[in-house]
């Protein structure tokens, strides 16, 4: 991954050579950081996720895919919060501006409009949603003609004119139009019924809660589930950009309303979904969280034994995960964190499966992004095949003990800390393996322990994995202390 400072000296040069002053570029070197991260582009709203920026975004967007068509069409859609025409409207105006034809696709979960940008004759997609964060958040992210996430090439490109404000010109009788289309819901929920066993599905007879969060997912996973013949006992199904039924992200302090319902009403499932309904999260029949990278497991257990072939996923994942799928003849790929690296990897491989430890499921038959309604369909698929309970499919998986800490360390001294802990790690006895896919994966006889940087934020993130919970604690200490040492000498 290319550093921040890297790129900042990019920029300066940039800059320099366009003869702007050093305090505009300070001023723009803060902000630059912050433009794609992770998860596209995300801020609080009216603080750094303005309409300006949504706007000058949508100019910039407009200008990269008018390199390589003179009139792209370009779909738009959003999540749920109030903020979202106020974006939506800016950005559409930065697109139009710029000579593009803008189709909107109205309110529907990220891999909806992903699916429709893959299937549509859309040369690129715009989804304004800030995923699990707060309601005050939003962002903005962009779907390439291929319906997966933007390279960091790519975004990049965009970064470059933003920032230089090179936005392309057009007269005035050449600025695009706005449509709508109401048909990307349909089209994905019967893609998704298409590549699943629905007969056996529905002769299952299965009960399930569904939480949508009041998040983007209440627009689709009832409808499937409906379809799917599922009886279903709804909370959180309503559309609600301030998330009053609970936070958004999916993990066991928000959900504890859904594990309650299962038990009481007797249910087969729960099922929870983030803000933008890229991903899922299960509870058990009788009212466990099950943690997303064992549904990966397990979902991986019976996609492998039935497909063999290649699993990816990031170097964070459980060794739960490898595991298992060598033993059903599989293998796995470790790639750096992202879902977007994930996806293309996967691609590049041929992978039967992939996805990430937070309930990020990718499945390639379908599409190459995470998908919480097809991570969903699936499940039940398997619940109705298997006609036993979910916790017991659960228990029957390996288990290991994974432990995660961070710690701060500027941005600065990233580089140098990790290059320290590279030299350290040789010196130690216990090693037998590093990986440095990601940072530095470090294995031991006890488990292992990854330490990295992260993209984002002045933190280095501690993972420690082991089938012992004391020894993986061990392992998070010592390379705790160890990191400590090497940012304060940095
Ligand atoms: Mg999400």
């Amino acid at each position: 991954m290319e550093s921040e400072v890297r790129r900042l000296n990019r920029y300066t040069t940039f800059f320099i050579r366009n003869s702007i002053n050093r305090n505009t570029f300070d001023l723009l070197a803060k902000n630059m950081t912050r433009l794609f991260g992770t998860n596209g582009v995300r801020g609080v709203v009216n603080e750094d996720m303005t309409s300006e920026l949504a706007l000058k975004l949508g100019k910039a967007i407009g200008s990269y895919y008018s390199k390589s068509k003179d009139r792209p069409k370009i779909a738009i859609g959003t999540d749920a919060r109030i903020s979202n025409s106020m974006l939506k409207s800016a950005c559409i105006s930065g697109l139009l501006s710029v000579g593009c034809d803008v189709v909107d696709l109205g309110i529907l979960p990220t891999p909806t409009l992903q699916y429709a940008v893959k299937e549509k004759d859309y040369d690129a997609g715009v989804i304004i949603t800030a995923s699990h964060n707060p309601p005050q958040f939003n962002g903005i992210k962009v779907i390439d003609l291929d319906g997966t996430e933007l390279a960091k090439e790519q975004e990049e490109e965009i970064e470059k004119i933003y920032f230089s404000e090179s936005y392309r010109k057009v007269a005035w009788d050449k600025v695009g139009s706005l449509s709508r289309w109401d048909g990307a819901i349909d089209l994905y929920i019967d893609a998704i019924l298409s590549k699943v066993d629905v007969d056996s599905i529905k002769r299952a007879n299965l009960h399930v809660v569904l939480d949508c969060g009041n998040g983007a997912g209440a627009v689709v996973a009832p409808e499937l589930l409906r379809r799917l013949g599922c009886k279903l006992t709804m909370i959180n199904c309503e559309l609600d950009g301030l998330f009053r039924g609970r936070p958004s992200e999916p993990i066991p302090e928000n959900l504890e309303e859904l594990m309650k319902k299962v038990k009481e009403v007797g249910a087969d499932l729960g099922v929870a979904q983030d803000g933008d309904a890229d991903r899922a999260i299960f509870v058990d029949e009788k009212g466990n969280y099950v943690f997303g990278d064992q549904s990966f497991t397990l979902l991986a257990k019976y996609i492998v034994r039935e497909k063999k072939g290649i699993v990816v996923t990031p170097v964070s994942t459980s060794s739960a995960l490898e595991e298992v799928v060598k033993s059903e003849g599989g293998d796995v790929i470790y790639t750096r964190v992202g879902s977007p690296i994930v996806a293309r990897v996967m691609k590049k491989v041929n992978a039967v499966f992939g996805g990430e430890e937070n309930g990020g499921l990718i499945f390639p038959e379908h599409q190459y992004c995470r998908d919480s309604a097809m991570t969903i369909a699936k499940m039940l698929e398997l619940l109705a095949k298997e006609k036993r309970p979910l916790s017991e499919m659960i228990s029957e998986l390996p288990r290991y003990e994974l432990i995660k800490i961070k710690l701060h360390c500027p941005n600065d001294k990233k580089d140098k800390v990790l290059s320290m802990i590279k030299e350290r790690v040789k010196k130690e006895s216990e090693v037998k393996k590093v990986d440095e896919t990601d940072g530095i994966k470090i294995y031991t006889e006890e488990g292992w322990v990854l330490v990295r940087p992260s993209g984002t934020e002045p933190i280095f993130r501690i993972f420690a994995e082991s089938r012992d919970r004391d020894k993986a604690e061990r392992l998070v200490e010592k390379y705790k202390e160890l990191l400590e040492e090497m940012v304060r000498v940095a």
